[in-house]
């Protein structure tokens, strides 16, 4: 290796993710995490290295490299971790392609067109549905059948790092009331993990399931907050809505399905059996270790929920074949939420909504604060990565504080 990597950092030479950034003296453009460095890909292309028009390293978003098809992404990727091993590269010539990430301001790596979040935890879609409706039948009778979901908003995704607002909006406290104006009472985290496709469809055309992962790039951090208090009054009939779209949060560096291979299992046996359109072969899910944590205003980061991105009931391959079974196209850059990603153990829930038990059970902090949902002034962090055999890719964070409403 030509430059050291500390020890369980998620972004070893097997990782190699990409993103887009800028410092003090360079405008945005991609570079890949190493370590605590980023490299230069627009720098790096200047040396002749890359056999395609490198212009798209150079652009604020990684959609127009992403387009090139993964024959090209893959083959950059690999490349540079045989460069990054090799003493005589082009990466060991020129140090001033390593840039410091504590140097570098992260921007948000693609221009998403059209973001799609599903409810694919099978733990998390029966904790809510004992909360909010029949506890003996805690799953609607579609919700094995269909992966279900619903479009989301593109246009408030923002990168980690940006502080949102309290969002403001319209609430029934009291049943025999009519309803209120004013902030959220109940703003809550979502964790989840997001895939963004590498290739466009035409209208009217489907994606086996398959084929799938071909037309997946990669995968990055999301958090969905949620204002549980406003969609519970706003979401019959027609779904989340104000509730979900103030804003959502992703983290900076987008992961490779090829760096994951290593983090494969088979999903859970699914029982109804599937329609054939649905049916998925091989090892599709992934055993990705998930945290998240409270920071509260001026005290200590405090682990709250461990879970894992293997407990999905439904894969990303069966997604994606179901959200395009209509002939609904895709385009390069779209982002596909999993759902809030829950586990069987209390500690594994993907939201303060499920920890606390819809504010019944409230967590008890080290600063002898108690939180039930999301105060201002908190900073919510999750992490992710895959760890196996002495091998860790990960996604780094995504990471938010939350300020007081406007
Ligand atoms: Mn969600």
């Amino acid at each position: 290796m030509i430059i050291g990597i500390p020890e369980n950092s998620d972004f070893s030479i097997h990782n190699i993710p990409f993103g887009i950034f800028e410092t003090s003296n360079k405008s945005p453009r991609a570079g890949v995490a190493i370590g605590e460095y980023i490299i230069d890909l627009a720098e790096l292309s200047d040396y002749g290295v890359f056999d395609f028009e490198t212009s798209v390293l150079k652009k604020e978003t990684l959609n127009d490299f992403i387009s090139l098809g993964k024959a090209i992404t893959s083959k950059v990727r690999i490349d540079i971790q045989s460069w990054l091993q090799d003493t005589s590269s082009v990466l060991a010539k020129h140090s001033e392609l390593f840039i410091r990430q504590s140097s570098a301001k992260m921007r948000i790596p693609i221009r998403i067109g059209d973001y799609t979040d599903f409810y694919s935890s099978e733990e998390h879609a029966t904790n809510i549905g004992k909360m909010f409706r029949d506890p003996k039948n805690a799953l609607l009778p579609n919700w094995k059948h269909i992966p279900v979901g619903y479009h989301g908003r593109a246009s408030s995704i923002v990168v980690s790092g940006t502080p949102i607002h309290r969002p403001i909006g319209q609430t029934k406290p009291k049943e025999d009331q009519p309803p209120v104006y004013g902030p959220t009472k109940r703003l809550d985290f979502e964790l989840e993990v997001g895939f963004i496709t590498g290739k466009n469809t035409m209208l009217g055309q489907s994606v086996p399931i398959d084929l799938a992962e071909e037309y997946i790039f990669g995968l990055v951090l999301l958090n969905d907050w949620s204002a549980r208090d406003i969609q519970k009054w706003e979401y019959v009939p027609l779904g989340p809505f104000l509730a979900k779209n103030f804003a959502s949060h992703i983290s900076p560096w987008i992961v490779t399905l090829e760096a994951l291979n290593a983090f494969r299992i088979p999903g859970p046996d699914q029982t109804p059996d599937v329609l054939p359109y649905l049916k998925s072969i091989g090892e599709k899910n992934y055993d990705i270790q998930l945290e998240v944590s409270i920071t509260p205003e001026g005290s200590e980061e405090e682990n709250i929920c461990h879970s894992n991105y293997k407990y999905m009931y439904w894969n990303m391959a069966q997604q994606l074949a179901h959200h395009t079974v209509n002939g609904c196209n895709i385009n390069v850059g779209d982002l596909y939420g999993s759902g809030t990603i829950s586990g069987k153990d209390e500690s594994s829930y993907g939201s303060m909504l499920e920890l606390t038990w819809m504010g019944t059970k409230p967590i008890q902090m080290k600063d002898r604060s108690t939180r039930t949902f999301i105060k201002d002034g908190d900073t919510v962090t999750m992490r992710g990565y895959g760890e196996k055999n002495g091998l860790r890719v990960g996604f780094g964070e995504v990471s938010a504080k939350v300020l007081a409403s406007k």
